[in-house]
């Protein structure tokens, strides 16, 4: 079998990553063991269909990037897709000097990644494109009933009804990137739908779960940008200090899996070892562990249902020794509260949460702002904000840019 893969975002960290794990899937050899057939019928069917996934080769057919042209173009040497999109259009003309003696397509501009996600070839869309500027690529997948692999929060974030109502009515399955999102996924193919009681979203707690609330009052932004477990990006690092990454992802749980905010759990976690977990009607929680690495997740999107061999390390609970739980600080983290009000509250509001908090986190690393005026702001923000229903993209984008006006104007009077 041969999937074939549009990465749209392929030079950020989660599409190097996803080129790796690509890479190691088409040479892993296939183990020509016997199918287990122990328990009966039902299972050895299941397993037959996974026994072909494991066989699949994935081929690339679309890559794209921002401006990073000389990594993708590179990307394009190795792995001979047909077509590369570039969405600042100031580099196309370089990028095409770069593969000029090369069969690929160029694609200028963010209409690019529109293109690439409904090309009639692609199995699976790939997306880790940061920004609002890949929702229409996404919207235009989830109309194609293609498979969707969401890593980057803002499609499920900012477009949450609208995507779940496209991919639900055209037959696009979403299975998602996000490590903690996956592991719920996963967990949940242990029971149906309707046996689900809660979803517990684990969280490392960032660099200040052990600061008062008094002294976060005062942390500086090197402080913000030292994140205990996971190396990420300055923006990203400072969504985890503020645990707005977590409150955003209660909005991406409440919309993935059509779960009430009520019933999403925040479980601080420190060693981000326990992925994230399920808690079942029956009381049994099942949850998904392994050691801190996108490359499984990525993984599991890619090959889902089955599960095949993979680069990542292997967990060693031995060495771990101990995994410790508290609850989260909702007095010290008002990210969190406020996420639950805007699951809730539905409509514009979750957009202008994601669109005010870039802004802020702008100020903040410009530093123009306090740490604790990111979240102070988006909390103006939003009460701000009259609240539309039942929207198209159009009206969300305009909320988005209502939501950065609002907040850079009020950063100054700060
Ligand atoms: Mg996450």
């Amino acid at each position: 079998m041969v999937k074939h893969i549009a990465i749209l975002g392929s030079t950020g960290s989660i599409g190097k990553n996803a080129l790796r794990v690509i890479e190691s899937l088409n040479s892993s050899s296939v183990p020509s063991a016997k199918l287990r057939t122990s328990l009966g019928d039902a299972l050895c069917e299941k397993e037959k269909s996974q026994y072909a996934i494991r066989d699949t080769h994935y081929e690339i057919v679309a890559l794209s990037a921002h401006s990073s042209f000389e990594l993708l173009a590179e990307q394009a040497r190795r792995y001979k897709p047909k077509y590369v999109a570039i969405t600042n259009t100031d580099y196309a003309h370089r990028l095409g000097e770069l593969l000029g003696d090369m069969d690929v397509e160029i694609l200028a501009g963010p209409d690019g990644l529109t293109e690439i996600a409904q090309l009639e070839e692609v199995d699976i869309v790939l997306t880790a494109v940061v920004g609002a500027v890949g929702l229409p690529a996404v919207l235009a997948a989830a109309r194609k009933g293609k498979q969707l692999a969401i890593a980057n929060k803002e499609p499920l974030v900012i477009a949450g009804e609208l995507l779940v109502k496209e991919a639900r009515e055209n037959g696009c399955t979403i299975v998602p990137v996000d490590s903690e999102h996956s592991a719920i996924f996963q967990a949940m193919q242990a029971g149906s739908c309707q046996e689900v009681s809660k979803i517990i979203l684990t969280a490392s707690g960032g660099p200040f779960r052990e600061v008062t609330v008094e002294d976060i009052q005062n942390v500086t932004l090197e402080q913000a940008l030292s994140h205990p477990v996971w190396d990420m990006g300055p923006k990203i690092t400072v969504d985890s200090a503020t645990m707005m990454n977590k409150a955003f992802e209660i909005i991406e749980a409440h919309w993935l899996f059509d779960m009430p905010a009520e019933s999403i759990e925040v479980l601080i976690h420190p060693e981000s070892i326990v992925h994230s977990l399920v808690e079942f009607v029956d009381g049994s929680v099942i949850a998904q562990l392994g050691t801190p690495d996108m490359c499984v997740p990525i993984q599991y999107a890619l090959t889902y249902p089955a599960r095949v061999e993979g680069i990542a390390k292997h967990l060693r609970l031995e060495e771990i020794g101990s995994l410790t739980f508290e609850r989260a600080d909702m007095e010290k983290f008002r990210s969190l509260p406020l996420a639950y009000e805007v699951a809730r509250t539905g409509g514009t509001t979750a957009v202008v949460f994601n669109a005010a908090n870039e802004a802020a986190v702008q100020e903040f690393l410009a530093g123009r702002i306090k740490f604790v005026s990111i979240v102070e702001l988006i909390e103006q923000c939003l009460n701000k904000h009259n609240v539309k229903r039942q929207v198209s993209l159009e009206e969300l984008l305009e909320a988005d840019a209502w939501a950065r006006r609002e907040v850079s104007e009020a950063a100054y009077s700060v």
